[in-house]
């Protein structure tokens, strides 16, 4: 399998990154996951955007305007043996000798990765999977999209270790998001998500399905989600660009809803679908 890094397209095997790398020492980058279907990206302008803001944030400026993202990130889906990709992007502030503060004229380190989508399975979208949740930790700006994942990790380990597939996150009584998705509830006749906002990531597989709502002409808000409306919600979905739109069937070892998908759902499922691209389809 091939990679980029820094200007070179090589086996990943081989791609190598100094000890000094600020991302290795501080987590001082900035990431991406653009999903790839049929060689397609999806979304990708959406994901360059972000990347932009996540970039801001970090007082970096961008390493490659859009154009030349798009070139690359053609080049490098063209290089690989499949058809479907998650396409790996990650930026750091780039090497330099250890110290805290930002290093003067350092070049940032850019890599580039693709590996096969792994979308849910029949099963999985059949029965929805389970969750969990905890205590969203994190710190005060999760809508940057930051190789420093720590407490991610640690949180969706916390699902692993019960079978679950993702750890739902509370803070101070209100959900924000999943550990790497971000969460929708039905509850009564509507489809409700958390406002974007500094605690969570505004992602880019939940404007997919707000597009897949007002083409379905089911109503969809974004507003608090309290702690006692999720544990009352009708269903719970979870979306990523790899988890594309999954139900979640149960929470804390509980029935959602009637532990089933339901209509609303499927509805949203088969939307979703077909707003991915797909040969023929623009
Ligand atoms: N929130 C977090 C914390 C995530 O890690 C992700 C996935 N990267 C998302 C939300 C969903 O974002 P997207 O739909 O763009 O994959």
């Amino acid at each position: 399998m091939h990679c980029y890094l820094n200007g070179e397209f090589l086996p990943t095997a081989e791609a190598r990154v100094p000890v000094l790398d600020r991302g290795f020492l501080f987590g001082d980058g900035v990431y991406e996951v653009i999903p790839v279907y049929g060689r397609r990206p999806f979304r990708l302008d959406a994901h360059l955007r972000r990347l932009r803001r996540s970039l801001d944030a970090l007082r970096m400026d961008p390493p490659h305007d859009d154009a030349h993202w798009r070139s690359l990130i053609t080049e490098l889906v063209a290089r690989q043996p499949f058809d479907d990709q998650g396409i790996y992007v990650q930026v750091t502030r780039g090497v330099a000798k250890r110290d805290h503060a930002f290093p003067k004229d350092v070049a940032p380190t850019v890599f580039m990765m693709g590996n096969p989508l792994v979308t849910p399975t029949a099963p999985q979208l059949a029965q929805g999977v389970a969750a969990i949740t905890a205590a969203d930790n994190r710190w005060l700006r999760c809508d940057v999209k930051s190789t420093a994942l720590l407490a991610n990790v640690l949180l969706r380990q916390l699902a692993v270790d019960q079978g679950a597939a993702e750890t739902l996150l509370l803070r101070d009584g209100w959900l924000t998001e999943g550990s790497a998705s971000n969460v929708f509830i039905v509850a009564g006749g509507e489809i409700v998500t958390p406002p974007n906002g500094p605690l969570l990531l505004p992602g880019v597989t939940a404007e997919v399905v707000e597009d897949a709502a007002r083409l379905e002409g089911l109503p969809l808000v974004r507003r608090p989600v309290s702690e006692a409306a999720l544990r009352a919600a009708e269903a719970v979905w979870i979306t990523s660009a790899s988890r594309e739109v999954l139900a979640v069937t149960t929470l804390d070892a509980r029935p959602v809803g009637n532990g089933r998908p339901g209509p609303i759902f499927e509805r949203i499922h088969r939307r979703f679908q077909s707003l991915k691209p797909a040969p023929g389809r623009p």
